[in-house]
């Protein structure tokens, strides 16, 4: 039986920590006091972030025939934005103590008359409905008529594109359309870390199916994305769906499930997948005057397909990741911090660590560092004992490293040792390629 998960705010910490220490995510414009909520991906971040999208794009668009590919612009004209409703409804309410002046989502307090930050009550001001979409103009002169906007979703980008994805690709619902990219929300209360920023990633599929089969479609998704999560190393028992409540729903939705994770502080989505009828074509045929439907030549049927789409955040899935591979155990009377990340999202799969910084061994390490270069993200280290190396490894998730030691000058061979069991094994240099793809399985990137 799985533990039932409770939340672990301490894991928070620690992970945070690591982050920063290791060089995964960074305070953005940090020499200047830090930009609040908003985050800058290290050397070791932008690897791992990358294979989170790499993964996902594997699974939507490489692994099937039936998903193409997109990468709509960022700036946007308001048309898109008034058609989609969000410039009336992607609002939240907020409200303004006037005791202690600070400012509260009116749908996240728990008492919606009394102030959690100075525990006064009756200070609150009406609520107002804020716009969470960044707003800025195009070109040199203000003012109305050059007004654009940052997506605040990838998702329009598939709508309004429909018809050109439609007619260049030749593909029949049901198909879908997947984009992966930055959004950009004024959130009122970002925070923890990562999980809600203003500027962050999403990977979004826009599935257009005819309309009869639209709830299965909807079960397919909500299913596959679950699954998802654990094929990448997120244990089951970590993860769970939460349909929406009737009044959760979008008027127009006729069903949402929340891919939930149990994050250090509790349960927090992943990813939401929505059975959103034919809301988005019809809203954008309507607005810009465009049929945006089907027409099936060989049953002359003529109609709006349905859209089922599942919505994931790139950045927020990262972080669960991490969450639920970061592992402390006892080794040898000390703690050992160790990521156990799928090898498919670890920075670097493979670690070559040639035993002493001698010009004996390097040109050898450097040899195999070449050799392996082109089939993984491979580090060389060459400082510091072996066993601290080794940590050092174990602490960024790399699942393997190659030690290359005094013996391989005589027999050719390297110790391959495993990052989860601390397993090591004798490989001749000739054999080592296949003996690492044997153990790493399928590469993402
Ligand atoms: P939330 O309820 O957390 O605000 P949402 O339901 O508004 O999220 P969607 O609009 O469904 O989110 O966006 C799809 C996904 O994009 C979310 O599941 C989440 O992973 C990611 N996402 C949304 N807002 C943010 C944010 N401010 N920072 C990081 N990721 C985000």
């Amino acid at each position: 039986m799985c533990p039932t998960p409770s939340p672990d705010p301490e894991l928070f910490d620690k992970v945070v920590n690591l982050c920063r220490r290791r060089g995964f995510v960074f305070p953005s414009a940090e020499i200047y006091g830090g930009f609040r909520s908003t985050y800058d991906y290290g050397p070791l971040g932008v690897l791992m972030l990358r294979n989170v999208k790499n993964a996902w794009w594997r699974s939507m668009v490489q692994l099937r025939d039936d998903i193409v590919g997109l990468d709509a612009a960022i700036l946007s004209p308001p048309a898109i934005w008034e058609a989609s409703g969000h410039l009336t409804n992607f609002t939240d309410p907020l409200v303004d103590c006037t005791n202690c002046k600070q400012r509260f989502r009116l749908d996240q307090l728990e008492d919606p008359d009394r102030c959690p930050n100075c525990g006064m009550t009756g200070t609150f001001t009406e609520a107002r409905a804020f716009n969470l979409m960044f707003k800025t103009q195009a070109g040199p002169v203000e003012g109305a008529g050059h007004d654009v906007y940052l997506r605040p979703e990838t998702a329009q980008g598939m709508f309004v594109n429909f018809k050109n994805v439609l007619l260049t690709s030749r593909k029949k619902p049901p198909f879908g359309i997947a984009q992966i990219g930055k959004s950009f929300r004024n959130e009122i209360t970002p925070g923890n870390f990562v999980f809600r920023t203003r500027e962050f990633e999403q990977m979004e599929m826009e599935y257009f199916v005819p309309p009869a089969e639209a709830d299965t479609w909807y079960e397919y998704w909500v299913g596959e994305r679950f699954r998802w999560y654990q094929e990448f190393g997120i244990p089951a028992h970590l993860l769970r769906l939460r349909p929406h409540e009737a009044d959760e729903l979008s008027h127009y939705s006729a069903g949402t499930t929340d891919v939930e994770f149990m994050f250090p502080w509790g349960w927090g989505e992943l990813e939401g997948v929505a059975n959103r009828g034919d809301f988005d074509l019809r809203a954008h045929a309507e607005h810009s005057g465009q049929a945006l439907e089907y027409f099936d030549q060989a049953t002359g049927d003529r109609y709006v397909p349905h859209v089922i789409e599942p919505a994931a955040g790139a950045t927020r899935s990262m972080m669960a990741f991490l969450m639920a591979a970061y592992h402390e155990e006892e080794v040898r009377g000390e703690t050992r911090t160790v990521l156990r990340l799928d090898s498919r999202l670890s920075p670097y799969q493979v670690a070559v660590l040639p035993l002493s910084k001698k010009d004996t061994l390097r040109p050898m390490a450097r040899a195999v560092l070449a050799e392996l270069q082109p089939h993984w993200q491979v580090e060389y280290d060459e400082t510091q004992a072996i066993g601290r190396r080794y940590r050092r490894q174990d602490e960024i998730g790399t699942p393997l490293c190659v030690t290359v030691d005094f013996d391989s000058l005589e027999d050719r061979a390297v110790t391959v040792r495993d990052r989860d069991s601390m397993e090591q094994v004798r490989v001749p240099l000739d054999d080592l390629v296949g003996h690492l793809a044997g153990r790493l399985g399928n590469r993402v990137c």
